[in-house]
């Protein structure tokens, strides 16, 4: 059984995209079998974001019961499967939700994990995708504005009986002006899983087309998705494996020479 996992917001530009793609490749680090699909069928981003191959199938033709859905997927360098979304826009306002309801069920088995990218604000293609994932995991933002909508979207996912199974912070700056993981946790009662800083390389990422855990492995953004990862699985991130902490010092760890 796959685990189908949707990374929802509420709001847009949370940094859920970003999110997908980024605890994908971590998971995908970690030896597990992931595929990430952009689900955002009006505005797909994640063809964006990591570069648009010419994918002869696209979910269009799964859509439309051409094709299965597995072979609209495609293999990103940094070894993430991943199934882009859109559809042609003639075919906007007639989306065949059951259809794809089926061709995710389709994908059942093929990955361990499954991530589900969606849009922005709580359409009713959005809704129609909640209900076909098992899992959600929040992405928000540490200010009240994001809070807020992330409330709105946990509730609705109670009413669905989705479990949700956590918080992502991100886009975090640490200024004065900011919510504290504590009082995000308080108000929206869910634990946070990942803090992910605000990062530059982030940019920098989008611009050559990867994930900034495959472009940039030791910036402190992608550390901190490798560290959602592991937390995720239930293993220890050995952070001794990045830049700041050199594989000398992993190596005198090992060896049980250094705490
Ligand atoms: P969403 O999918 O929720 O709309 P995105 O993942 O597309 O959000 O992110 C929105 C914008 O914020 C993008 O330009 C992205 O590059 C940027 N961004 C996301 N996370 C970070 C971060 N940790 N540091 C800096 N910029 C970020
Ligand atoms: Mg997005």
């Amino acid at each position: 059984m796959s685990r189908f996992i949707v990374i929802a917001s509420g709001k847009g530009g949370a940094g859920k995209t970003t999110t997908a793609i980024n605890l994908g490749t971590a998971l995908t680090g970690f030896g597990r079998e992931v595929i990430v699909l952009d689900a955002n069928l009006t505005t797909p981003n994640i063809g964006v974001y990591l570069g648009a191959p010419v994918v002869p199938v696209t979910l269009h033709d799964v859509l439309s019961g051409k094709k299965h859905i597995t072979e609209a997927a495609y293999l990103h360098p940094s070894g993430l499967k991943v199934i882009p979304g859109g559809i042609s826009l003639d075919n906007l306002d007639k989306i065949d939700y059951k259809r794809l309801s089926e061709a995710l069920m389709d994908l059942n088995d093929k990955a361990e994990v499954i991530l589900i990218d969606v849009g922005p604000g709580l359409t009713k293609e959005t809704l129609a995708i909640f209900e076909m994932a098992d899992n959600a995991i929040i992405v928000t933002n540490p200010e009240l504005a994001a809070v807020t909508d992330a409330l709105r979207t946990i509730k609705i996912m109670e009413k669905m009986n989705k479990k949700v199974m956590g918080i992502v912070l991100t886009r975090v700056k640490e200024d004065e002006f900011e919510m504290s993981p504590v009082n995000v946790e308080a108000i929206l009662e869910r634990p946070v899983i990942g803090i992910i800083p605000e990062d530059h390389h982030i940019r920098k990422s989008t611009h050559l087309k990867h994930p900034v855990v495959y472009s940039h492995p030791s910036s402190t953004a992608a550390v901190s998705y490798k560290k959602l990862a592991a937390n995720l699985i239930g293993q220890k991130y050995e952070e001794s494996l990045s830049k700041q902490d050199g594989f000398f010092s992993y190596m005198l760890r090992m060896l049980g020479l250094r705490r």
